[in-house]
């Protein structure tokens, strides 16, 4: 079997405990991919609430958001093949962890690309992300055109006005909203306030890597 990440061949390692896993990983690669842990509300290491999650709170813009593992080199070059070069089939690395993120009462939404940015790269990787965990992905939101977030300094971000809006009747739905890459948090923020306008009900976050 080809190994997603480096490409070398491996054996399976066929044991009763991973029987249902897909396996498509080699074991070393799998270890390069830290699981994130720390903050109870961003996953930052080694703190139990981190300053940023508690100047949230000040602000009246908590928001649980799991994130998956840690942003680390490999995970980089993992986002820069999967984000950049297209690569879809990278996602499947992924997928065993994701499948484990449940939604039952309620929409997933993945955090929206703008129209520009879709038609340039095909693919809205939050989405792909979102459509491997279990229960019903909608896209609810949509984003205005704009430079691309990545490219602004974070005062910068902070005082822009808010790029989603909402397209969907999501009054007292639970919603949990999907991103690629917790950094500042901004933008899901962002997202969030504009679902809580619309009345949406409990919202709450997953992001496969916390950059640190
Ligand atoms: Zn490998
Ligand atoms: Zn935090």
């Amino acid at each position: 079997m080809k190994c997603l990440c480096c490409q070398h061949d491996f054996i399976p390692n066929w044991e009763l405990s991973n029987m249902w896993t897909s396996q498509n990983i080699c074991n070393p690669c799998k270890m390069k991919f830290v699981k994130s842990g720390g903050c109870v509300d961003c996953g930052k290491p080694g703190i139990d609430l981190c300053q940023d999650c508690r100047r949230w709170q000040n602000l009246g813009l908590p928001l649980h958001t799991r994130t998956m593992y840690l942003y680390n080199e490999e995970a980089k070059a993992f986002m820069h093949r999967y984000k950049f070069l297209g690569d879809t089939v990278l996602i499947r690395m992924f997928t065993d962890e994701l499948k484990k993120v449940k939604m039952r009462r309620g929409w997933i939404v993945p955090i929206p690309l703008s129209r520009d940015r879709l038609s340039e790269r095909k693919f809205n990787q939050a989405e792909e992300i979102a459509r491997r965990m279990n229960g019903k992905v909608t896209l609810a939101l949509k984003r205005d055109e704009g430079t691309p977030q990545s490219r602004k300094s974070r005062e910068e971000r902070l005082k822009r006005s808010n790029p989603f809006h909402v397209t969907k009747e999501v009054a007292g739905k639970n919603i949990l909203l999907v991103d690629d890459v917790y950094t500042t948090g901004i933008t899901l923020r962002q997202a969030m306030v504009r679902l809580k306008e619309a009345g949406a009900s409990e919202i709450s976050a997953v992001t496969l890597f916390r950059s640190i």
